[in-house]
């Protein structure tokens, strides 16, 4: 990784302009790894782009330098990736930048896409690299950049209750602190607050929770979200409410999507690795937590990821359907 690492401070050190982008359905590690970076460099004279093809979220608006954010970039000198297990993630129109010059990531998925490749599937958050790499790629981290990375790593280990925090990832956090970043605003504002619509969607999806075994799961559906007003075309986060359920060995959360597809996501607690069976689906993440993008109606979805992970929770090799 050394040599990786001396590689990445070349490319930055002689790029005048650096375009970064993260993944579409931008996450908390998404954004404030990719505005940490960003404001970075941007305090070392470098011209820089911030790009999220989606977009960024609301929850997100009180982070330093959001308002620069993107959702398409013109050419630079440098291309990174933040945050993003696979080059499809960035959401990049066909006729966007190439190549990926710089790939950095804590996806155990990662296609390793990038002509430098920096990944360690044992970092929490791509902000909790970052922020270990900042020294060694020449950048420094002010306030504005801390509360940035904070905010990866609060909303990756899900306020540090992640099975992959260690004593390191919490000195890391007491760090960030110091350097000025706002810790209960960080977590109020990434992980717990929400429009009413959310609850209201949830409920849509809870009255239908079922469960097999330790196998629990609900689906959310577009007239739900015409019902409630929930704007968003994701869960709201019912998969952590989901998981934490004392039934729920794996959880799985399938929202209807338009132009005929679904979105899963995967909680796992305990052995059962989640990314391997996203990845049958076309998808990816981390052992623990995984999604994919499928194509089908919510019922032949239903279907079929219930199978596959009936047959991950029986312990027999998954098949890919
Ligand atoms: P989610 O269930 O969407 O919260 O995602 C859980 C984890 O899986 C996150 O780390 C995502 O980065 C990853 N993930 C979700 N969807 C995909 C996908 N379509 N392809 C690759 N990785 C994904
Ligand atoms: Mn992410
Ligand atoms: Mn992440």
């Amino acid at each position: 990784l050394k040599t990786e690492v001396a590689a990445a401070r070349a490319r930055i050190q002689a790029a005048a302009s650096i375009a970064i982008f993260s993944h579409i359905r931008p996450d908390g590690d998404a954004v404030g790894s990719l505005l940490g970076l960003g404001l970075a460099l941007a305090s070392q004279g470098k011209q820089v782009a911030m790009v999220l093809a989606d977009g960024l979220p609301s929850r997100f608006r009180f982070l330093p330098g959001s308002d620069a954010i993107r959702t398409r970039a013109g050419a630079a000198d440098l291309t990174v990736a933040v945050d993003c297990s696979t080059r499809e993630r960035l959401g990049l129109p066909p006729n966007g930048p190439g190549g990926v010059d710089l790939n950095i990531d804590h996806h155990i998925s990662n296609t390793r896409f990038g002509a430098i490749d920096l990944i360690d599937p044992e970092a929490t958050a791509t902000a909790e690299m970052l922020f270990a790499l900042a020294g060694p790629l020449g950048l420094t981290v002010d306030t504005q950049v801390a509360t940035c990375l904070l905010t990866g790593l609060v909303t990756d280990t899900i306020g540090f209750r992640t099975s992959n925090v260690t004593p390191r990832v919490l000195r890391m956090a007491a760090e960030l602190m110091e350097l000025g970043a706002p810790l209960s605003e960080v977590y109020d504002r990434g992980l717990n607050r929400r429009p009413l619509h959310a609850a209201r969607y949830w409920g849509c999806g809870l009255a239908r929770l079922e469960r097999e075994d330790g196998l629990v799961w609900a689906c959310l559906t577009a007239e739900d979200r015409a019902r409630t007003g929930y704007p968003g075309l994701d869960d709201a986060d019912l998969i952590n409410v989901i998981s934490a359920l004392d039934e729920a060995e794996l959880a799985v959360v399938l929202v209807e999507q338009p132009a005929g597809m679904v979105k899963v996501s995967w909680r796992s607690r305990g052995p059962l690795d989640v990314s391997r069976l996203a990845r049958e689906f076309g998808g990816g993440g981390h052992e623990p937590a995984a999604g994919a993008m499928i194509e089908g109606t919510l019922e032949g979805v239903t279907s079929a990821v219930l199978a596959a992970s009936r047959r991950l929770i029986q312990g027999a090799p998954g098949k890919t359907p």
